[in-house]
């Protein structure tokens, strides 16, 4: 990656990538790889959305837990998608081992905060262990923390996403360049224009890794990405160790992490419809997220002051099924796209991008990621 002073002027190149989070790295990682000329267009920094701003938890599946997933996409869907997060999170393992980025392998659990979710949970690890992945049920709360029930992931890993992305471009000797936001493409003969902040670009392709920002690219995405907020507070350091390994709670609503210095990184996302009431548009996200959050955080960590903790907040893109879309627009098929990673990305960015790559130079379908589900 070469610093910003001494980028020069790009023109035309093969490939566009818009977005420098862990996706849009794991892209340009594998199409340096190939040999493409391609130059990255990020509107912040390296890292500057929801990578940077991340817990760095890499955890196996999605926020709902594995019975209402084998409901809701089917048995053997369920599988497909718990498997593939195992995958991602291995090639991550991988990546992160070899470009020397540290990498901890905790494990993980997932907390029940209602009886009913004991249930569910133990239902769950029924169901897991059928289909071969592992964990395990436990009926108490581990820590002790006014928790009902836990179910642990043995394979789970923490990493620093920030570094983990910043590696990945530094090793495929490409320019970002930061502050630079696109804001239109265009076709131009079988290449695409691409207009940015203070330049623009000709290529034969573009690749959206925009995530929970595809909708104000292109209208495409207005029914398939919905931007959702996710909220972080970090303590000072905390007299001891208070969790081992990462946990999540709350159905994935909230989630938590002590990192290596003590300090305790609590976080959450919006319930768009808590209590079954419609969510009022007139409440800013970040309000309603801080107060979930809060909450949560005086109920299971009564120790941690919640009014004067640093926060760092970020936005993620939500789909309608929860998963990643991968494809081209229908429009402009010289565009592709790996977008509407929620709030477990980091399980999934190896995957799409592996898989947009795929698409890219082979025609090879995305498979369950495909975007065509949804149209
Ligand atoms: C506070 C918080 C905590 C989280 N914790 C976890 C966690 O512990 N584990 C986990 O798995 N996931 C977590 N997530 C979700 C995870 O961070 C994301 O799913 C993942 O980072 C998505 O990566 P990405 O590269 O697609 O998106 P991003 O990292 O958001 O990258 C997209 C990039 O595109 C840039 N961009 C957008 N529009 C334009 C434009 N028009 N022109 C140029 N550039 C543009 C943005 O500036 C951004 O840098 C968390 C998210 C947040 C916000």
């Amino acid at each position: 990656m070469r610093a910003e002073q001494e980028q020069k002027r790009i023109d035309a190149c093969d490939v566009v990538v818009v977005g420098a989070g862990l996706v849009g790295a794991a892209v340009v990682a594998r199409l340096a790889r190939e040999g493409f000329d391609t130059a990255v267009l990020e509107a912040l920094s390296v890292a500057g959305g929801a990578t940077g701003r991340s817990a760095g938890m890499v955890l196996t599946g999605l926020p709902g837990h594995y019975n209402w997933a084998v409901s809701a996409y089917g048995r053997e869907r369920a599988r497909e998608v718990w498997a593939l997060t195992v995958e991602g999170r291995e090639r991550l393992v991988e990546a992160a081992e070899r470009l020397e980025v540290p990498v901890e392998r905790t494990g993980s659990l997932v907390l029940a905060v209602e009886e009913i979710e004991a249930k569910a949970l133990r239902e769950s690890v029924e169901l897991l262990q059928e289909d071969g992945f592992d964990a395990w049920f436990g009926p108490n709360d581990p820590l002790k923390r006014g928790f009902c029930a836990a179910l642990r992931q043995p394979d789970d890993v923490t990493v620093d996403a920030g570094a983990l992305t910043r590696a990945l471009l530094d090793t495929s000797n490409i320019t970002v360049h930061e502050r630079t936001e696109v804001y239109a493409l265009e076709p131009e003969g079988d290449s695409v224009r691409v207009w940015a902040r203070g330049r623009t670009v000709l290529c034969d392709a573009v690749v959206l890794a925009v995530n929970g920002y595809a909708s104000l690219i292109d209208p495409y995405f207005a029914d398939k990405v919905a931007p959702t907020h996710s909220l972080v507070f970090i303590t000072d350091p905390l007299d001891e160790v208070v969790l081992e390994q990462p946990i999540s709670a709350d159905y994935g609503y909230e989630y938590c992490r002590q990192l290596p210095d003590r300090r305790l990184l609590l976080g959450g996302w919006r319930r768009p419809y808590a209590s079954g009431q419609k969510a009022d548009p007139a409440i800013e996200p970040g309000d309603a997220v801080h107060d979930g959050l809060a909450r949560f955080a005086s109920r299971h960590f009564p120790e941690v002051k919640t009014h004067n903790v640093s926060r760092r907040s970020g936005t993620m893109g939500f789909t309608p099924d929860g998963l990643p879309l991968v494809g081209q627009l229908p429009d402009l098929p010289q565009v592709y796209f790996a977008v509407g990673f929620g709030g477990r990305g980091l399980a999934w960015a190896f995957v799409a991008a592996e898989r947009l790559v795929e698409l890219m130079l082979h025609d090879a379908d995305p498979g369950i990621l495909s975007a065509s589900r949804l149209t």
